[in-house]
C-alpha cells in the first residue's frame, strides 16, 4: 500500500491524502477482483453489474460527497481519481455509477429540500435506492435548455407529466428518475422524482449499441404521469440549477476519459512489450515508442488540468466554462489515445479479448454524453468571447 498508478507520471496522487490513498487502492483492489474478470462478458452481454451495489455502497462510492453519504471528510481530487480508477477498468461501470452518484445524486444534493435530501441520500448513499437523470429526449439533445419538450402540468397538489426521454441510464431497473420538464405554467424546466413503478411511464431499454454497452439506457414515454409536489426538487427554478449539476458532473466525466485513456494506455503498453516482431518486442520500435509516449503526455496533460478543475471545485470557484474545458480537453486526448493504442495491439486490437477494444468503443459515447465536444468547446468560447455561440 498504496501501490501506485505507472501512468501517473508525475506523480499527482501525492496530493490526496493518507487516508484517500488507502480508500483509492481498497477501491482499485475491489475493481482488480470483481469488475475486471467481467467487464467483458458484461460488455458483450450487454449487462449493468448489478450486483456489485452492495459492494461499491460498502466501499463508500456513492455520493462521496455529500455530507449525508460520506464516509469521511474527502476531496474533489479524490472523488475525482474514484472515476479515474473505476473507467481504467471499465468505463461502463464507471458510467452506471457516474449516472446514479453524480447525476442522481447531485440532482438531488443540489435541487432538492432539506427534506427530500434527508429521504434520498442516506437509501441512495448505501446502493438500496438507485438513481436514473432524464434529460435528453429524442428531439433535444445539446439544445436541451430551450429545446425541452417535455410538459409539468400542476393540479393542485400535484404535477401530469406527458413526454419522451432518451439514452436514460440505468432507467430500466433505477428505484427513482428525476425527469426534467418544462413547467406549462412558467415556461422552466423543473426536475421530479419519480418513483418506479409509476402508472404511465415505460423504460424501454435501447439494444445493439456498440460503445458502453454494459450500460442499460432506455427510451422512456410519460403518458400522464402524476406527481406529488411533495417530489418536485424544491430549489430547482429553471435550466440555470440543472447546469450546476452538469458543471459537478461534467468536471467528474473528464476524469472518466482520463480512466478510459490510462485502461487502453496500460493494456497496449503491456502488449507491446510481449509481441514481437522482426525479432525483437515491437515495444523496441521507434514508432511504438511515439505512440506510447504521446498517449502517456494525453494522459498527463489530462490529469493536470483536471486536478485544477477539480480542486476549483473545493475552492467554490469552478464555472461552467471551467469543467466544459476540461470536459472537452480530456475527451479529445482520451479519443486520441485510445486510437494510438488500438493501433499498437494491432488486427488484435479490434478484439475484446486483447483489452483495448472495449475502451476504443467506449471512448465514443464517453466523448459525446453530458454535452458533446462542440458544446463544450463552444461554452469555452462563450467565456472567451462574451459571444454565444450556439444559438
Ligand atoms: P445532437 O444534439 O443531436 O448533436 C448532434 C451533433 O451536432 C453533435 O456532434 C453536436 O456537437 C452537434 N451540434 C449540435 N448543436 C450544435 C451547435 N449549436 N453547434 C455546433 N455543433 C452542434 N442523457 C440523459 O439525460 N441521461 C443519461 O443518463 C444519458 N446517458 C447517456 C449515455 C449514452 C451512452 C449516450 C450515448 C448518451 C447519453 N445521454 C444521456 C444523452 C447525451 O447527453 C446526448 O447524447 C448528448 O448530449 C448529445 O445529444 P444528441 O445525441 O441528441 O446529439
Amino acid at each position: 500500500w498504496p501501490e501506485v498508478l505507472d501512468a501517473d507520471f508525475y506523480g499527482f496522487q501525492d496530493q490526496l491524502t493518507e487516508e484517500e490513498l488507502r480508500s483509492v487502492a481498497r477501491i482499485r483492489a475491489f475493481l482488480d477482483a470483481e469488475v475486471r474478470p467481467h467487464a467483458d462478458r458484461l460488455w458483450e452481454e450487454a449487462r449493468s453489474p448489478r450486483h456489485l451495489i452492495p459492494g461499491f455502497a460498502e466501499l463508500g462510492m456513492f455520493g462521496a460527497g455529500w455530507p449525508e453519504t460520506r464516509h469521511f471528510d474527502n476531496s474533489a481530487v479524490y472523488r475525482a481519481w474514484i472515476a479515474l480508477e473505476i473507467a481504467r477498468v471499465d468505463p461502463s461501470t464507471a458510467t452506471f455509477i457516474g449516472v446514479h452518484s453524480g447525476l442522481a445524486m447531485n440532482a438531488i444534493g443540489v435541487g432538492g429540500s432539506e427534506e427530500q435530501r434527508a429521504e434520498w441520500m442516506g437509501p441512495m448513499g448505501r446502493g438500496e435506492v438507485i438513481g436514473a437523470f432524464g434529460l435528453t429526449e429524442p428531439t433535444s439533445g445539446s439544445d436541451t435548455a430551450r429545446g425541452l419538450q417535455t410538459t409539468a402540468t400542476r393540479h393542485g397538489d400535484e404535477w401530469v407529466l406527458n413526454g419522451k426521454k432518451r439514452w436514460i441510464g440505468n432507467a430500466t431497473f433505477a428505484d427513482i428518475v428525476v425527469i426534467w420538464a418544462r413547467d406549462t405554467a412558467d415556461n422552466q424546466v423543473k426536475g421530479f422524482i419519480v418513483r418506479q413503478p409509476s402508472a404511465g411511464f415505460t423504460a424501454t431499454k435501447i439494444e445493439r449499441k456498440q460503445s458502453l454497452r454494459a450500460v442499460e439506457n432506455a427510451d422512456i414515454v410519460l403518458e400522464d404521469v402524476r406527481v406529488p409536489e411533495s417530489d418536485r426538487l424544491a430549489n430547482i427554478h429553471s435550466f440555470r440549477e440543472v447546469a450546476i449539476v452538469l458543471r459537478l458532473t461534467r468536471a467528474e466525466v473528464a476524469w472518466q476519459a482520463i480512466g478510459v485513456a490510462v485502461g487502453a494506455y496500460e493494456a497496449a503498453l503491456a502488449y507491446a512489450t510481449e509481441r514481437h516482431q522482426f525479432g525483437k518486442p515491437i515495444a523496441s520500435f521507434q514508432l511504438v515508442q511515439e505512440k506510447l509516449a504521446n498517449s502517456l503526455s494525453n494522459i498527463t496533460a489530462s490529469i493536470a488540468l483536471c486536478m485544477r478543475v477539480s480542486a476549483m471545485q473545493d475552492e467554490g470557484v469552478q464555472k461552467d466554462h471551467h469543467s466544459a474545458m476540461a470536459k472537452a480537453f480530456a475527451t479529445a486526448r482520451m479519443r486520441e489515445t485510445v486510437a494510438l493504442c488500438r493501433e499498437i495491439v494491432g488486427g488484435n486490437g479490434i478484439q475484446l479479448d486483447h483489452g483495448v477494444a472495449r475502451f476504443f468503443a467506449d471512448a465514443e459515447a464517453v466523448y459525446t454524453f453530458e454535452g458533446t465536444f462542440d458544446m463544450n468547446t463552444l461554452i469555452v468560447g462563450r467565456a472567451i468571447t462574451g459571444i454565444q455561440a450556439f444559438v
